[in-house]
């Protein structure tokens, strides 16, 4: 596996949470983090259907405005009983043409689980697709996944997305209920950033 022996890489995302993630898991090996926004980067169109599709179409194209090495990522929720819906999906769920509506993508997901008179528990994973992409093109490819189920009412308002519909597995509460230092502890994105640094970072 590649090591990155850079000392600045692009954080090709507009989500500044996401941003201060990495750099404060960054900052202490003396690599300076730049964030998409920053480096006046667009959002690119993704047009894969797969997350890790998505994520190298995002990284690519950090590298190929910046000339720097870019880390991307894309993440989803995908329901057993739906095939892996909405997966790569999973903010189209939410989208009304006048910006996203969790809730309904939500309501969306409990209904067309009643639709296929899903049994309970009603298993689904948080995944996460991380691509750290060199300069020449070579890529490395890390993936986090955090399994549990999907519950309803929805329930808490902490977090994001459709956090108050999943409650993690070996917990009763959900994500939305969760403070966000034990959502950020064992997330899916936080288990493919253990995963990366445990590979492309690893210290001598
Ligand atoms: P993206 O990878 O930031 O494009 O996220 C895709 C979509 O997946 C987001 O809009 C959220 O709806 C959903 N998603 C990703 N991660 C989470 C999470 O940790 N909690 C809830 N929803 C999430």
């Amino acid at each position: 596996m590649r090591q990155f022996e850079g000392k600045r890489l692009l954080v090709a995302t507009h989500n500044a949470g996401k941003l201060a993630e990495m750099r404060a898991l960054l900052a202490p090996r003396g690599i300076e983090v730049v964030g998409a926004a920053e480096a006046g980067l667009p959002e690119p169109v993704e047009t894969e259907d797969s997350f890790l599709g998505n994520a190298r179409i995002k990284a690519r194209s950090a590298v190929e405005a910046t000339g720097l090495p870019a880390l991307a990522d894309d993440s989803g929720i995908s329901v057993d009983a739906l095939g892996g819906a909405p997966g790569v999906y999973t903010a189209d769920w939410a989208e009304t043409g006048n910006g996203r509506d969790f809730g309904m993508a939500m309501a969306r997901t409990w209904r067309e689980l009643d639709a296929v008179a899903a049994p309970e528990p009603r298993l689904a994973q948080f995944r996460c697709t991380l691509v750290l992409m060199w300069p020449d093109g070579h890529d490395e490819v890390f993936e986090g996944v955090l399994p549990g189920r999907v519950v309803w009412p929805p329930r808490g308002i902490e977090g994001h997305g459709y956090d108050p519909i999943f409650a993690p597995e070996g917990h009763d509460i959900t994500l939305g209920e969760m403070p966000s230092e034990q959502k950020n502890s064992l997330s899916h994105r936080a288990r493919a950033v253990a995963v990366m640094m445990a590979g492309s970072f690893a210290q001598d």
